[in-house]
């Protein structure tokens, strides 16, 4: 599995400023779209394109489109719905699926609630949208589901990473055929006993919709 911790002046402005406590909601959400974007732009750095032509006012020449079968954008409900936008600026052609997920408080087995997906993902390149990487529970549940209906490549892009997840994932896809990579503004401290990344930005669907609903 391959992790890229995006290295970018600006990444680290807009993290900065999601990171402080005054930073109110509508902000949250503007300044977290915007972040999205620019770790589209690396998340997508090796997305499938084929060659085309193409006139210019001036002369033919030869350029690329994104290539068939579009990639499929899937956020994680809720926070992941979050970062849709800003994801689609990037890549308005994408197909886009849902999934929620829930875990057992006394197993810690996620299991789905929601699911909009394309029965097969043969050959799909998938980009999953979820803000915090914490146990990395939630999201090698997600990454497992969609490798098991035939996607070829699963990219996760997360606003914060713990180390912990970023390990659990790790050793989860470790020998897994299907390349798996996270993409993420930062991997930080640790996790406390709550679950929640040190020192993080507090909870993720709660700083984007206010705090109706409980937990991301
Ligand atoms: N989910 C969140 O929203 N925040 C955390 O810090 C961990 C999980």
């Amino acid at each position: 599995m391959r992790t890229l911790v995006a290295d970018h002046p600006l990444i680290a402005h807009k993290l900065t400023a999601l990171r402080d406590q005054r930073t109110d909601s509508p902000t949250f959400r503007r300044l977290a779209d915007e972040l999205v974007t620019l770790l589209a732009y690396e998340a997508t750095r090796d997305v499938r394109i084929t060659e085309v032509d193409v006139v210019t006012p001036v002369a033919h020449a030869r350029g690329v489109r994104l290539a068939r079968p579009r990639p499929l954008v899937v956020p994680v409900l809720r926070a992941g719905l979050g970062m849709l936008d800003g994801m689609c600026r990037l890549l308005p052609t994408a197909e886009v699926g849902f999934l929620g997920l829930v875990r057992d408080e006394e197993t810690l087995v996620a299991s789905t609630y929601a699911s909009r997906l394309p029965d097969v993902l043969d050959g799909r390149q998938v980009y999953v949208l979820d803000p915090m990487l914490a146990t990395g529970g939630t999201l090698a549940a997600v990454i497992s589901l969609l490798i098991n209906r035939g996607a070829a490549q699963v990219t996760a892009i997360c606003l914060l990473a713990a180390p912990e997840g970023v390990a659990h994932l790790e050793k989860t896809f470790a020998d897994c055929a299907v390349p798996v990579s996270v993409v993420t503004a930062g991997v930080d401290e640790r996790l406390n006993e709550s679950g929640y990344i040190v020192p993080g930005l507090g909870d993720a669907g709660d700083r984007l919709y206010g705090t109706a609903g409980g937990s991301t």
